[in-house]
């Protein structure tokens, strides 16, 4: 559920242009590797880039930092013909490290409750660069 959680919140913070409270790709990669490892032990690398629609280098990079800090891991494996890695969450290291998610900056952001959410977009007459509530907030955050 939380990596729900974290894909509806990129998608309000794009709209809104509030690129600062984005959530990180090794965040996303992190959730997604922990849901898979415990539904299907695991998922192949190259099959995260099309999910996070991030490029092969930016990914890879990111997967790579979570291997150093011990937070997945990596086992080559063949898939559809071609040599690639499962990932793997690793808990026993990840348990040592506490993150603290601190949902309340995000909870003020306007569009949250706005009943316009839905409709409200780039070039539609709802739009984050012409809505006055959101400017009114980031104005005063
Ligand atoms: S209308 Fe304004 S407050 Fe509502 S979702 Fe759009 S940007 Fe956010």
């Amino acid at each position: 559920m939380y990596i729900e959680v974290i894909l509806a919140l990129e998608r309000i913070f794009k709209r809104c242009g509030c690129r600062r409270m984005e959530v990180s790709i090794e965040q996303r990669i992190l959730e997604i590797v922990k849901k898979k490892t415990k539904s299907e032990g695991g998922i192949v690398q190259s099959t995260l880039w099309g999910m996070l629609g991030i490029d092969n280098r930016e990914g890879t990079k990111a997967v790579l930092s979570l291997v150093r800090k011990g937070l997945i891991k990596r086992e080559p494996v063949v898939y559809k013909g071609r040599r690639t890695y499962k990932l793997i969450y690793t808990p026993a290291k990840a348990a040592e490290i506490n993150i603290v998610v601190n949902l309340n900056p995000v909870i003020k952001i306007p569009c949250f409750i706005c009943r316009e959410l839905n409709r409200c977009g780039a070039g539609g007459y709802f739009t984050p660069e012409k809505c006055v509530i959101l400017s009114r907030f980031l104005g005063e955050e």
